[in-house]
């Protein structure tokens, strides 16, 4: 999930001890492995509330939490009503699982799922195709998940914090697609949301050093058409402005003196 108001850099920041990064690789995993059952289970006929309901069996059988349920970021937003965002299409991010949408070939969905294990949080996101996708589709699934590669490659002690958002946007523009500047990535540990925010675009060189101990969300927004949003009657779903499609990655890294450990993978 993503945060949406950018704090102040630098100020709040936490650095993670080693005890607490081994507790949010743990969470990390957790995180990974239910993405891999929720993947299996994406395809034509399937509706977005049955992929949350593999999400909270899952969360249940690990003796887990979710940071989404109930979610309620700002006061007169309507709390979270589950514990996977399911954005499908136009959608960018924060959708909300439906009985009523129902996975059609040729769509893709972005899943944001994210666990609290032993009081830390692992955020990520992947978006996928729905049966076979033409071509150019396939291409902007490639584009968006590299872009986050490549924000990732800046997670070093020698870099600042917009390397990062400029090796995405630098990456997302050169293959024609827009960035999403109304939705960043996060510091997280023991809230989702934690300073500083990560926009996906930016200055390189500019910005707080990057130390180890710092752990980050990263989450590229990448849109076919415009990068404006809106958000929709829900309160949560946001879509893209001119109703082309979206894609979203996201992976929770932390910074170590050797370089960038994506946790919320395999
Ligand atoms: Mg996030």
């Amino acid at each position: 999930m993503c945060g949406s108001v950018p704090a102040e850099i630098g100020r709040g920041v936490t650095l993670k001890s080693k005890a607490e990064l081994d507790i949010m690789r743990a969470a990390g995993r957790i995180v990974a492995e239910i993405h891999l059952e929720m993947a299996d289970a994406v395809k034509p006929g399937m509706s977005t509330q049955a992929l949350n309901k593999i999400a909270e069996e899952a969360i249940r059988k690990r003796k887990v939490k979710s940071p989404f349920l109930g979610y309620k970021p700002h006061r007169g937003m309507p709390p979270f009503p589950a514990s996977l965002c399911t954005s499908v299409n136009d959608e960018v991010v924060h959708g909300i699982p439906s009985p009523k949408v129902v996975l059609k070939e040729g769509d893709i969905i972005g899943l944001d799922f994210a666990v609290i294990h032993e009081g830390y949080v692992a955020d990520a996101a992947h978006t996928y195709a729905v049966g076979k996708v033409p071509k150019s589709l396939e291409r902007m699934l490639r584009v968006g998940q590299q872009s986050l590669w490549e924000g990732i490659l800046q997670m070093r002690p020698d870099r600042r914090l917009h390397d990062i958002g400029h090796a995405v946007q630098t990456y997302g523009e050169r293959h024609n697609y827009s960035i999403v500047r109304d939705y960043m990535g996060h510091g997280v540990g023991k809230k989702m949301h934690e300073p500083p925010s990560v926009p996906n675009y930016g200055t390189a060189g500019t910005g707080m050093k990057l130390v180890p101990g710092m752990v980050l969300a990263i989450e590229p927004m990448l849109n076919q058409g415009v990068k404006e949003t809106f958000v929709a009657k829900d309160g949560w779903t946001v879509k893209t402005a001119d109703g082309k499609l979206s894609v979203h990655f996201e992976h929770t890294i932390a910074i170590t003196e050797d370089g960038p450990e994506i946790l919320t993978k395999l």
